[in-house]
């Protein structure tokens, strides 16, 4: 357990220089808007999100399925929970996109690859082979309840976001400034509502694992809202200067 948490640890803190890479150094990482052949050899765009997320939606779940841990209803729910996000990450949202022939540097999808392959696999390592059964966890316990809630809006934060963005791009049409709703408040409110999904994830799973995921999101996703706000702002004089990129009113 101790060299287990020890990897976990020092995955943090590859995440908090990743973040601070981000932002020091001004990298927007390159796919959608910011998409540069720069980056090396393209592939389509589609097929680089499914490509990107597999390693999430099966590590994950086989792990903690094959484990030889004791498996009771908590590791049932954080299973279901985590299918359901990916299983529209990675199956879903890229045949949702309406970007025909944009293209992805494999540069991102090798990078995606080893992020989501880490976290599937450092919390799929805990859940299926060091997780003990705690008698004591009830699904009434606070911290299930608050962070399934958390949890459940996050998530319906993020598709309607997605949805919302998506559906603006109409064939043979550019960006456009999205308005109304969370929109008001944030350029990002996918980014937004992914960050208290996984939030939410950690409170109700309360492992070292979760906690380093929910780092993690923030870590990749603060920058790129960042990113795309000061995207906006650059493309659209118009742009509402009140609004924020990523938390409403502060960030
Ligand atoms: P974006 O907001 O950049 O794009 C989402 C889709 O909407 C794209 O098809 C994009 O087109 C289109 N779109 C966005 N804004 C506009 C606009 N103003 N006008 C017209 N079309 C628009 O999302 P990301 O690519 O950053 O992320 C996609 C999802 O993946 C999000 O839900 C995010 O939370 C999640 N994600 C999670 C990560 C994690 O670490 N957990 C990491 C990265 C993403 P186009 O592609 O042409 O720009």
């Amino acid at each position: 357990m101790n060299s287990f948490n020890s990897l976990v640890y020092i995955w943090i803190g590859v995440g908090i220089i990743t973040f601070v890479t981000l932002l020091l150094l001004k990298v927007r990482a390159p796919y959608g808007r910011h998409s540069s052949e720069k980056w090396g050899k393209m592939i389509d765009n589609r097929l680089g999100w499914f490509i990107m997320e597999l390693p999430a939606l099966t590590i994950f779940p086989i792990m903690t399925i094959m484990g030889p841990a004791e498996k009771n209803w908590l590791t049932w729910l954080l299973v279901a929970l985590w299918l359901f996000h990916y299983v529209y990450r990675t199956i879903i949202f890229p045949f949702r996109l309406r970007t025909k022939g944009k293209k992805m540097t494999i540069t991102i999808v090798f990078s995606a690859i080893v992020f989501n392959g880490m976290n599937g696999f450092l919390n799929g390592y805990f859940l299926g082979y060091l997780y003990q059964i705690d008698d004591s966890i009830k699904f009434i316990s606070p911290n299930i309840l608050i962070g399934l809630l958390i949890f459940f809006i996050g998530m319906t934060i993020n598709r309607s976001a997605d949805l919302r963005l998506i559906s603006l791009r109409k064939e043979n049409t550019d960006y456009q400034i999205p308005g109304k709703w969370l929109f008001d408040y944030i350029s990002c409110p996918n980014h937004f509502g992914e960050i208290i999904e996984w939030i939410g994830f950690a409170i109700i799973a309360w492992s070292l694992p979760t906690l380093c995921f929910a780092i993690w999101t923030c870590c990749n996703l603060i920058p790129r809202a960042l990113d795309h706000h000061m995207w906006y702002k650059e493309k659209f004089a118009s742009y509402p200067t009140e609004r924020k990129a990523v938390i409403p009113f502060i960030l």
